[in-house]
């Protein structure tokens, strides 16, 4: 019989304990924190799933690297090995580090957009978002429309809906869309891959129209590796190839190195326009750093450069995407309603269908996350009403998987907790909200619960 158990192609060299903590000290530290679990101190948490940014593990070889790391303000061997690292990669004629993806953005967008202008991606992660309309632009979400179905599975859910493309670019004109952007793997719409053939049909519109055309490559070696299992023609190709393919579709890309840079801080932006390229580094200078540092340490470009080939490998990428979908498909067997497929980086519970006795002005997500807090001290995080307020389409609770981080044992452990949420949760009430901010008021909103749960 051939062996088909996935292991975690990796050993352990340096542990950090978890702290265990008792439901009833749960309770506590939740009224504490308000009823919001971004206000917990992250000692008090025992599986930390609140996102996946800048909480990997770093690999030995990454940690070797840092200590080769050269400060020099200018001109640093370890920018050399930076920009080789990226360009083997994502073949881009010019690197510009950052310190991390929304510096990134920020410059981008601060140079190619003006007011009125509109960008349209297959969905605007909130920071991409954000920086578009901070400089008057306005930013548009083209997924196709399998999206709006949580339950129902699709290959490449991430996927733009080029017709509707076509039809906005009809509508108001090339001159009015400085880019397109393209998001892989798409995370706000569940992590979902983007196949090499809508990629390629999103190029061909885009080289047609002559609109420049970049990639948010955030998880860019996940969707990679999704391409390999599920589009035909693929199979025998390395996920580093199927990564070349795809960004040789486009002229540009931004990065956050905290994802699929398999690092704990930084980012970079790439373009292939000598114009372009130099204001962009009049814009970094004056507000990340110089060039060839982009206001991260010569150590960090040491990490980043390891890790972007570190994410590449195969061994990596099959127990990545065996370990998200472990998780996914043993609480969906016991009927726990989730995203489908499960994605790259992390499992969406739908909490409008888990609880649909708290209707969403009683924050479904928030009453569930916290819910499993309480049971077995696991942080997620609410995307919904709370994040979202009336503009809010689906409650989710996002559970994502920190990179090299948990073992298998861990994620046995989640699933069991949630499938004992599962089993209780008629018990479990909403909540009301005692005060918030003007924005983003989810990272600091205070809660109370309608009624206790378990009384
Ligand atoms: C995280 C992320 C960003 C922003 O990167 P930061 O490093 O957090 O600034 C942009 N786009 C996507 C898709 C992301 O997941």
């Amino acid at each position: 019989m051939p062996i088909t158990t996935i292991i975690e192609p990796f050993r352990i060299k340096s542990v950090e304990p978890i702290r265990c903590t008792s439901r009833m000290q749960r309770e506590q530290l939740l009224r504490r924190a308000h009823y919001n679990l971004f206000m917990l101190p992250s000692e008090d948490v025992l599986i930390d799933l609140l996102t996946d940014s800048g909480t990997g593990a770093m690999s030995t070889e990454q940690w070797a690297a840092i200590m080769r790391g050269d400060e020099s303000y200018a001109g640093s061997p370890s920018f050399t090995r930076f920009r080789s690292s990226v360009q083997e990669i994502f073949g881009y004629k010019h690197v510009i580090p950052t310190h991390q993806g929304r510096a990134a953005e920020r410059i981008l967008f601060g140079t190619v957009c003006k007011k009125g202008d509109i960008v349209p991606n297959n969905t605007h992660f909130d920071t991409t978002r954000a920086n578009i309309e901070f400089v008057g632009a306005e930013a548009v979400d083209l997924p196709i429309a399998e999206v709006q179905q949580p339950s129902k599975p699709h290959p490449f859910k991430g996927n733009m809906d080029v017709g509707a493309l076509q039809q906005l670019i009809a509508r108001v004109g090339k001159e009015r869309i400085p880019l397109v952007m393209l998001t892989i793997t798409n995370n706000s719409g569940g992590g979902q891959p983007v196949s090499m053939e809508n990629a390629r049909a999103v190029s061909t519109v885009c080289r047609t129209h002559g609109i420049p055309f970049y990639f948010d490559a955030c998880r860019f070696a996940e969707n990679a590796y999704f391409i390999k299992l599920r589009e035909p023609g693929y199979q025998d190709k390395t996920p580093k190839q199927i990564a070349q393919e795809m960004f040789n579709l486009g002229d540009g890309c931004t990065m956050s190195a905290k994802k699929d840079g398999m690092a704990n801080i930084g980012g970079f932006l790439c373009t292939n326009d000598d114009v372009l390229a130099q204001q962009e580094k009049d814009l970094l200078i004056l507000t990340e750093g110089y060039p060839t540092y982009g206001g991260l340490a010569g150590r960090d470009l040491e990490a980043i450069a390891v890790g972007l080939q570190e994410a590449l490998d195969e061994d990596y990428l099959k127990y990545r995407a065996a370990s998200t979908a472990y998780l996914g498909n043993h609480i969906s067997e016991r009927g726990v309603p989730i995203v489908q497929p499960p994605g790259g980086h992390a499992i969406y519970l739908d909490a409008r269908t888990f609880l649909p006795h708290v209707p969403p002005e009683q924050f479904p997500g928030v009453a569930l996350a916290n819910e499993l807090y309480l049971e077995g001290g696991i942080r997620s995080v609410e995307i919904g009403t709370l994040m979202f307020a009336k503009a809010a389409r689906m409650d989710l609770v996002r559970l994502a998987i920190p990179r090299r981080v948990y073992t298998q044992s861990h994620i046995d452990y989640v699933v069991e907790v949630i499938l004992e949420v599962w089993e209780h949760r008629e018990q479990i009430g909403g909540l009301k909200l005692v005060s918030e901010a003007p924005f983003l008021r989810h990272f600091t909103a205070q809660l109370e619960p309608l009624r206790t749960s378990r009384a």
